[in-house]
């Protein structure tokens, strides 16, 4: 070990020990979110990736306004959480505090209303703005968090932070019906998120992914996904939701993976 090297590891030991080390509880399932968490803010791939998907949508809108000739405006439908706005530091509580996601801590991070955008957010939202393409936030977090969500997004500087560009979940999370109220006025450019359910419902029960394979063209153009290794609907397509425990679900996991 060179000696630069050695100083560092010396440093980090010292560091570590000074920070107070403490053994957390983990719970099962919070202990397998450690690496997600842990890619998600400190990669620079996962940084990339954002960019990335914003580029290809700036594109998308290039493309359109240089061959769109129909009546309607123009818009793009984005998704908030893990798109726009990065809720990891609520996954992080969950690792900390040996916890599974509940409504009750989660309402409590969104009132705080502290996430920072993705990479690149604002900066799309404005590039929109600025070519006369308005933004619609098509979200499933509920109507109860519409204030707390809109003043998140406005003190981050996102454009169309209103109101009226701010669609909360409804009865369904189902975004189905309000996607269609933004496209009987407005031809969408882009559908910009992390789920599959921000594209089209049908691809949110398609466990072999047949029909996303049939609109293989559809992806970098129309649809813009980007990356949450932390949650999402993909893990209940593997087992159901609330009939195993923690701890089950965290083995079954391993016995889900392939060899
Ligand atoms: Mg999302």
């Amino acid at each position: 070990m060179k000696k630069n090297a050695k100083i560092f590891a010396l440093g980090l030991l010292i560091g570590i020990l000074a920070t107070g080390f403490t053994f957390i509880k983990l719970n099962p399932l919070a202990n397998q979110l450690v690496v997600s968490v842990f890619w998600y803010q400190h990669s620079n791939e996962k940084k990339a990736l954002y960019l990335q998907g914003f580029n290809l949508a700036k594109h998308a809108i290039d493309q359109t306004l240089a061959n769109y000739h129909g009546s309607k405006p123009l818009a793009v439908i984005v998704d908030i959480d893990e798109t726009v706005l990065d809720n990891s530091p609520y996954e992080t509580f969950l690792i900390k505090n040996g916890q599974s996601f509940t409504h009750k801590t989660w309402d409590k991070w969104v009132r705080e209303a502290r996430a920072n955008p993705t990479p690149g957010a604002v900066e799309f939202t404005k590039y929109a703005q600025q070519k006369g393409v308005e933004v619609f936030y098509i979200t499933n977090r509920r109507e109860k968090n519409r204030q707390y969500t809109l003043v998140n997004l406005q003190n981050q500087g996102f454009a169309f932070a209103d109101s009226a560009h701010l669609l909360m979940r409804t009865n369904t999370s189902d975004k189905t019906a309000r996607r269609q109220k933004v496209q009987s006025k407005y031809h969408v450019v882009c559908y910009i998120g992390d789920s599959m359910g921000d594209f089209d419902r049908k691809y949110v029960d398609d466990k072999d992914a047949a029909l996303l394979y049939q609109d293989v063209d559809s992806f970098g153009t129309k649809y813009i996904v980007m990356p949450n290794p932390m949650y999402g609907h993909w893990i209940y397509l593997r087992y159901p939701k609330d009939v195993l425990t923690d701890e089950q679900k965290a083995k079954y996991r391993i016995q889900l993976l392939e060899d």
